[in-house]
Order: C-alpha cells, then sequence, then structure tokens
C-alpha cells in the first residue's frame, strides 16, 4: 500500500471571473478513477454582483457532474434543459459525442455559493453516445459511524447513486460533525481521493483543509476519519484506474490531438454537432485553439481548462 499523496489544487477562474479550486487535473495527477476533473467553487458572497456566469460551451467525452452546498445554480444546455440546482439534487450531464450548456447564478438567489463540480472521462464504448442530461432531485443518504453520507456516483456504504455512470467509480458526499472518529470502507480495487470543502479533518494519517486532494492509491481496505472541534465536510472519490489514455483540452476529453483539434474548429465554426443553447444572456466561449493546432510548437503540453 502506498502512503497517501497530498497534492495541492491549482487556483483558476470559473466563467466570468469566480475564483475556485481545481484539485484534478494537475501535474501530478490526472484521474482518479474516471474522474478528471475536480472543480470546487466557493463559499462565495453571489448576493451582490453577478455570481457565477459561465456562457454556452461544449463539453465532449465526459460527465459533469454538478453537486451544491449552499446557494443555486441554473442550467441550460442544447437538448433544451432548463433546470435550477439546489443543495441535495444531483445534476448529471452527460457529453457523449457532443453537447453545450451554460451554468448561472438565477435571481433570485441565496447569498452564498459553495459546491462542487467534477468531471468523469467516458470510456469509449460511451464516449461517442448521444447527449443526455438528468437531475436527480436527491441521491441515497446513509448514516455510518455518526457521519452522514450522501452517495452521488456509484455505490457505497450499501447505498446506489441514481446517476448513470459507465464506469466502474464511486463519489460521496461527507458530513463530519465535531468530534467525529469513523472508519470508512473502501473497494481495494479502487483507488480513492478526498477534498475538504468545509472544516478541517484527518484522513487517514493525514490533517486535510480546503484547497488539497489527499490521493490514496489501490489497495486500501479503509481509511479513518477524524474531526476536531470544527467538523468538516468532504467528497471522497474513487474508482478502478481509468486505462483509456485521456487528452483534456480545454471542456474536452478526448484521445487525440486531431479529435481536440477538430471539435474546436467545429464549436467555433458553429458546427450542429454541440447545439446551440437558448435563453443565456451573453455570448458563446470560443475555443482557444490548441497549440498543435497551428505553427505552435507541436510539442507543448496542453494547459488545463
Ligand atoms: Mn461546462
Amino acid at each position: 500500500m502506498r502512503p497517501a499523496e497530498r497534492i495541492e489544487a491549482a487556483g483558476a477562474t470559473l466563467g466570468e471571473g469566480m475564483a475556485i479550486r481545481r484539485a484534478l487535473p494537475t501535474r501530478r495527477r490526472r484521474l482518479v478513477g474516471a474522474w478528471c476533473f475536480l472543480d470546487h467553487f466557493g463559499p462565495a458572497e453571489v448576493a451582490h454582483g453577478q455570481g457565477m456566469r459561465v456562457g454556452p460551451h461544449p463539453h465532449m467525452g465526459l460527465q459533469t457532474v454538478t453537486w451544491l452546498v449552499s446557494g443555486e445554480v441554473l442550467h441550460r444546455d442544447s437538448l433544451g434543459s432548463l433546470q435550477k440546482i439546489e443543495p441535495g439534487a444531483l445534476n448529471l450531464m452527460t457529453a457523449g459525442r457532443g453537447i453545450s450548456h451554460s451554468e448561472e447564478s438565477p435571481l433570485p438567489r441565496s447569498a452564498k455559493l459553495h459546491g462542487v463540480q467534477f468531471w468523469i472521462a467516458l470510456p469509449a464504448s460511451a464516449r461517442h453516445g448521444a447527449p443526455a442530461f438528468t437531475h436527480h432531485p436527491r441521491v441515497p443518504a446513509v448514516r455510518h459511524g455518526g457521519l452522514r453520507v450522501s452517495v452521488l456516483a456509484g455505490e457505497w456504504l450499501g447505498e446506489r447513486s441514481p446517476a448513470r455512470v459507465y464506469s466502474d467509480l464511486m463519489g460521496a458526499d461527507v458530513v463530519a460533525p465535531a468530534g467525529a472518529d469513523a472508519v470508512l470502507p473502501l473497494r481495494e480495487d479502487y483507488e480513492h481521493g478526498a477534498i475538504v470543502l468545509d472544516g478541517e479533518a484527518q484522513v487517514g494519517d493525514e490533517r486535510l483543509a480546503p484547497g488539497t486532494l489527499l490521493y490514496l492509491g489501490c489497495g486500501r481496505p479503509e481509511v479513518s476519519l477524524r474531526t476536531g472541534a470544527s467538523g468538516a465536510r468532504l467528497i471522497v472519490v474513487g474508482g478502478v484506474p481509468f486505462e483509456e489514455p485521456v487528452l483534456m483540452w480545454w471542456n474536452f476529453v478526448g484521445r487525440d490531438q486531431e479529435e481536440i483539434t477538430r471539435a474546436c474548429r467545429q464549436w467555433n465554426d458553429a458546427q450542429a454537432r454541440f447545439g446551440e443553447v437558448r435563453g443565456y444572456d451573453g455570448p458563446r466561449l470560443l475555443a482557444p485553439l490548441p497549440p498543435w493546432a497551428g505553427e505552435g510548437d507541436a510539442d507543448a503540453v496542453a494547459p488545463y481548462p
């Protein structure tokens, strides 16, 4: 069993200026199972100003999982979906071969916005499939050793999420009160990662606060979770290591450069593949062309979205 690895999340900006923490991908780690992108946004004061505003943009080859601790986000997509998400609900968007969507803070809205958006890389069997969007008003929750665990994806602690995923993985929200001392069972064929959304926790031997991904490799039957006086809220993700090669650029997950370049051009040319988002009051986002598509350095490493 490898020791746990601490990976500092990168600071990034979402849409029109919301600062977020990005725990995946980083230079040191691209994936945990098929989870390929972990964004933690907020808590942000959104009573004044514009809140979250992410204009229409495309995706392919992935699923987005959106889950809120507080506040609201309004989702629109090229399938005609118009869905407000609130805490306790799960939005699952399956891009398949192509979809586009926008995300914004609705009016009226709560003063505070806090949540996560994660991406799951689709395997070859599903990545060319039809796009889909599903809103799950609630997900199963279970009490375990004084913790409250909501199962967002896959199965854990005897509960199964209704979210349809395409590889062997799990994701859960864990609320730990002050003074928690629990042991969480893990699947040994999964690798796992944990981030803290709020408070501070000791996961195994590591103290964890917002801004750090704790990576736990395969082969662990369990991990302990303790809190001090503050309590904590965490997200745990896991899955069988994803063996397919993954190339990420901007909002696309693909397998090779040519595929990514083609998607960028198709979106920027407003071709039908990614559809059209209606009703968002703002411009669509344009894809930055990857360095290998032009005169740039063909060996350049893709910057992350
Ligand atoms: Mn998106």
